[in-house]
């Protein structure tokens, strides 16, 4: 079994000590090795591919949380709406139009967080500041009463240099604080989550380094 138990008791108590919220990323892990946290108590598990997310909740404990992080189509929100706890990526007022119908569908209030683009790379997806300003606040006057934006969500850029990674959270911690009735940071992954935290993230999203590399 490729579960690191000691690596996630010591991130878990860490993170504990620092009031972060820990997702277990198990993108592409088995059910056996969500099980596995699972009854360490780990509760919160992050997935980024629909068809595989469903397949996981359908087999594992209804009391997972279940956050989706990846890059979620506008076709394949109806399939998690009924069940998911936090769409971590949306990107677009459209997706979110979509996500707060399917949630009002299953008669559901979901919690989303909106992605601000803080890399260099372009392929990296998510809204600038000017933006997000727009989006907030044509938010502010719609009726979209099935979703509720909790947060921001952010990536560094895939890098060595922690100096980057660590303007890159600046960067986003300040535009958060623009937004004081925001409550979640979800910034932070294995490779750089102790410079997220340090940066003041609250929610980090954490994989390879509790369930080994994915190939
Ligand atoms: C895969 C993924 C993670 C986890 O990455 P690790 O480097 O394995 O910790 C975190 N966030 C997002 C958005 C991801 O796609």
């Amino acid at each position: 079994m490729a579960v690191n138990i000691s690596a996630y008791n010591i991130i878990k108590s860490y993170l504990d000590e620092q009031h972060v919220q820990l997702v277990a990323v198990s993108k592409t892990k088995p059910v056996e090795d969500i099980l596995e946290l699972y009854h360490l108590g780990q509760r919160d598990f992050g997935e980024n591919y629909v068809q595989e997310l469903v397949e996981k909740a359908e087999k594992l404990p209804k009391d997972i949380r279940w956050h989706f992080i990846g890059h979620l189509q506008t076709n394949k929100v109806k399939l998690i709406a009924p069940f998911v706890q936090l769409i971590h990526g949306v990107d677009s007022l459209k997706l979110l139009k979509e996500i707060n119908k399917q949630a009002a569908k299953s008669n559901r209030v979901i919690d989303c967080l909106l992605q601000v683009h803080i890399a260099q790379e372009e392929t990296k997806f998510g809204f600038d500041e000017e933006e997000l300003k727009m989006v907030m606040e044509q938010l502010e006057d719609s009726a979209l009463n099935n979703v509720r934006i909790t947060g921001l969500m952010g990536m560094a850029s895939f890098t060595e240099d922690m100096e980057l990674v660590k303007a890159e959270f600046q960067t986003l911690k300040a535009i958060f604080d623009q937004y004081p009735k925001l409550s979640i940071l979800s910034m932070g992954m294995s490779s750089d989550y102790k410079v997220a935290v340090a940066e003041k993230s609250n929610m980090v999203r954490i994989g390879s380094l509790l369930f080994g590399q994915r190939v």
